[in-house]
């Protein structure tokens, strides 16, 4: 949002949107009236909000504007899953993913471009970090998917009223270290007048910045997934480097404090990436059995997505089945995530990985070497 004037109304929540028009004479009421617009027709032109005076939608499009990141590549794979690489305002791409299953749509979204935390299976961490996203960048994601998917996912021509109906902060980014923007758009998602999605359905996921999980148990009632991926320091310290400054015992307890509150009766999701020959052994899962006993949790295990250069390997797929089994059997609800788009490289930080995070160098790919992506 540099060189333009205008006030984005795209990440402002209900209460900076009144503020916002109060501080321009006008009733707060018509910050619902324009949320809606926004957030439910998915509305970019202020003409276009019929229930505005003419003058004040004139007046609107002086001093506001709604800007969302630019589509520059849409690719689409056969199985539904859409991954788009996104161009922001100062040139920087970041990526969304759009997954459908049976009964629901997630939609994978970044809180950072690049990341500032050194994973060493993560494709993410090797760009480095850049910056925040906004939290207009952060919503406009979901503003985007639900305006590009909704005729494309409709039925004898009525859109789905929800075309996207979860949220999955497991994009590119630690959204923790993006706590204020984040929680703004986390707020949008779950407000009625605007997404309406129920705080099950909005889900953050972290590497564990302790400090911050205990502020959002203050802030915001949202699902919280913790990318574990180890079950003991010594090989956390290596995989999320971020445990030397927040070790397990600290992770666990911040868990803990999560779920322990009276309206967070929910479970703590772990996540916990295969990796073969590093995390994958029977001891491991014995070492986990015994670490999450008193957590309330359940375990998502995700076979590694790997990527040019990496010096890991996806577990095999008896050694994850052995793995599930021993969880399963210990009494954990252990679910192996399938992997989806594999063929348009839709784990996160994958395409940006590729065509590397420069537009200029993003849109030659877009034109150049599409492999079943269309133009935006
Ligand atoms: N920074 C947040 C969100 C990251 S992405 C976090 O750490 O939780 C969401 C999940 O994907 C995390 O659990 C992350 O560790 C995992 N992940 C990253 N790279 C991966 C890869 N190449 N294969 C499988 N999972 C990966």
């Amino acid at each position: 949002m540099t060189d333009s004037p205008k006030t984005n109304l795209l990440g402002m929540t209900r209460q900076q949107l009144e503020g916002f028009f109060t501080a321009m004479g006008e009733k707060p009421f018509r910050a619902v009236q324009v949320l809606k617009w926004i957030h439910q027709h998915w509305v970019e032109d202020f003409q276009d909000m019929t229930d505005l005076s003419k003058a004040l939608r004139e007046r609107l499009a002086q001093v506001a504007e709604i800007r969302a990141p630019e589509v520059v590549y849409d690719q689409a794979s056969a199985d539904g899953t859409h991954k788009w690489l996104l161009r922001l305002d100062d040139g920087n791409c970041i990526e969304t993913v759009f997954i459908p299953e049976k009964d629901r749509g997630t939609l994978c979204v970044s809180s950072q471009v690049g990341c500032a935390l050194d994973c060493t299976f993560c494709s993410t961490a090797r760009q480095g970090f850049n910056r925040n996203l906004s939290s207009a960048e952060i919503v406009g994601q979901l503003w985007l998917a639900n305006r590009r998917l909704a005729p494309e996912r409709s039925v004898a021509g009525k859109a789905p009223e929800r075309v996207v109906s979860n949220v999955v902060l497991m994009g590119m980014g630690e959204p923790l270290l993006n706590f204020d923007n984040v929680v703004d758009a986390m707020r949008l998602m779950l407000d009625d007048n605007a997404y309406g999605l129920s705080k099950r359905r909005v889900t953050l996921s972290t590497s564990g910045i302790v400090p911050a999980m205990d502020r959002l148990k203050e802030t915001l009632d949202v699902a919280l997934a913790v990318s574990l991926h180890a079950p003991n320091d010594a090989l956390r310290d290596k995989l999320v480097p971020i445990n030397r400054k927040y070790p397990i015992a600290e992770l666990l307890d911040a868990c803990r404090r999560y779920v322990r509150e009276e309206r967070h009766h929910q479970r703590i999701t772990f996540e916990y990436v295969m990796l073969e020959g590093v995390n994958d052994s029977p001891e491991h899962a014995r070492q986990l059995i015994a670490l999450l006993r008193d957590v309330p949790c359940k375990i998502n295990l995700i076979p590694f997505n790997p990527f040019p250069e990496t010096r890991y390997r996806r577990s095999g797929d008896a050694a994850i089945r052995r793995f599930q089994e021993m969880l399963a059997n210990a009494g954990y609800t252990t679910i192996t995530r399938r992997t989806r788009g594999d063929d348009i490289d839709a784990a996160c930080g994958q395409l940006v990985g590729k065509v590397a995070d420069r537009s200029r160098r993003a849109l030659r790919f877009a034109r150049l070497e599409g492999t079943g992506g269309t133009a935006p």
